[in-house]
């Protein structure tokens, strides 16, 4: 049986790489390549076996993320957010969704950030409050972010919790055709990752069966901090990953191929431009071997896991930016004009800085767990 690396190289050379340039171009959600993914087994990856899925972990969903971001970033991002998502149905959601996941037919996605507490996902000011006489809840919410936001079957998405005395947050599994949500479709212009749809959400007196909430009421910031947050981060770290590799690429092509017809030699064979390219190629292996290193900690369960984890997205996602804009400055005009495909990487790889928890927030982060002290609250 061909494994899902074949399947997804498959997807990539056929749709992904033949669209990227018109998704970016166009900012047009890369429905075809998604709908292939499900397909090929890709979207599935990470639901258990027994449930028809992949039955994958982490690494493999990893993989995946960096394969895809070096060819199409949004294509990544929109795969990113379903992986994310899933770990939280996976580990607290109805067996039909799940397999709905496995068989490729359910596109799922986080609906975490509001436009009141911004990137302060963990403080949700939405609310989910008992309906009159039955079992259900009902939903009011502004999400500001949603990726996927028009396309995805759900959302995993946070609220203050029904009982205001229970924890900080709790996640529900919402559908996403119910009726009352409202999506601005048209609603994404970005710098970056322009297909990746990701668009606000309102809900507005939405009414949402009890039974849709994932785990117990008040527990969703520990689920998310054990399940999607974990995900999360090292998926993007994948994703840095990828940008990094294909920039690095596709600089080496171009200063071994751009020459000085005066002396007769490439740009790689001048000392300046060839440290600036070893320090583009230090970058890659150094986020390569952080993931692979944060990776390891959590399969083996080393006690330096946790503050790996939180490291891992800022490290990543430094580095990527600040590489992709090296790259710029070492293929010079061409980059400029857009003909080495390195402004996309640049313009894809600045989102992650901004998507909660920012590096700012993981500085914070990680500076608290290396101290011993609460992640969130007081210091
Ligand atoms: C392409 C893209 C896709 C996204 N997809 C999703 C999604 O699918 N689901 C989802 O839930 N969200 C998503 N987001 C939202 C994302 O996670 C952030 O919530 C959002 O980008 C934050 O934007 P903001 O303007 O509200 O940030 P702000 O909260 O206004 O922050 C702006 C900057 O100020 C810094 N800052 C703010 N307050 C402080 C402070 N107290 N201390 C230090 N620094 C501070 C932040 O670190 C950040 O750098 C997406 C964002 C992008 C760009």
């Amino acid at each position: 049986m061909p494994s899902h690396r074949d399947a997804l190289q498959r997807v990539i050379t056929d749709i992904v790489a033949p669209e990227a340039a018109t998704t970016d171009a166009e900012g047009r959600f890369p429905q075809p390549a998604v709908t292939a993914l499900g397909e090929a087994g890709i979207l599935g990856l990470t639901v258990t076996a027994d449930l028809g899925g992949g039955g994958a972990g982490l690494r493999a969903a990893a993989e995946v993320v960096e394969r895809l971001a070096g060819v199409c970033g949004s294509t990544a991002m929109v795969v990113l957010m379903h992986y994310a998502a899933t770990a939280a149905i996976e580990a607290h959601g109805p067996k039909e969704a799940r397999q709905g996941i496995a068989a490729g037919r359910h596109l799922t996605t986080l609906a975490f950030s509001e436009a009141g507490s911004r990137a302060q996902f963990w403080t949700p000011l939405s609310t989910a409050t008992p309906a009159p006489g039955g079992d259900a809840v009902v939903l009011d919410a502004a999400k500001s972010w949603v990726t996927s936001g028009a396309e995805a079957d759900s959302y995993v998405w946070s609220s203050r919790p029904v009982d205001p005395d229970a924890g900080p947050m709790t996640l529900w599994l919402v559908p996403a055709d119910l009726p009352g949500l409202t999506k601005r479709v048209a609603g994404f212009d970005g710098v970056g990752l322009r297909g990746n749809g990701s668009i606000p959400v309102r809900a507005e007196g939405v009414e949402l069966p009890a039974g849709a909430r994932l785990g117990g009421d008040g527990d969703g910031l520990d689920i998310a901090l054990g399940t999607a947050l974990p995900w999360f981060l090292v998926l993007s770290a994948a994703f840095g990953l990828g940008l990094l590799q294909a920039v690095t690429a596709e600089t080496a092509a171009h200063l071994s191929g751009a020459r000085l017809e005066h002396v007769g030699q490439t740009l790689m064979q001048q000392p300046v431009p060839r440290a600036d390219f070893a320090r583009l190629r230090l970058a890659t292996d150094r986020v390569g071997a952080f993931l692979e290193d944060t990776l390891t900690a959590l399969e083996t369960g080393r006690a330096d896991a946790q503050l790996r984890v939180l490291e891992v997205k800022a490290v990543a996602g430094e580095e990527a930016a600040t590489g992709c804009d090296l790259a710029m400055k070492l293929c010079g005009g061409a980059a400029f004009r857009k003909e080495t495909g390195v402004e996309r990487r640049l313009r894809d790889s600045l989102a992650a800085r901004v998507m909660a928890p920012t590096t700012d927030a993981l500085l914070d982060f990680v500076g608290r767990a290396a101290a011993g002290l609460p992640l969130l609250g007081p210091a």
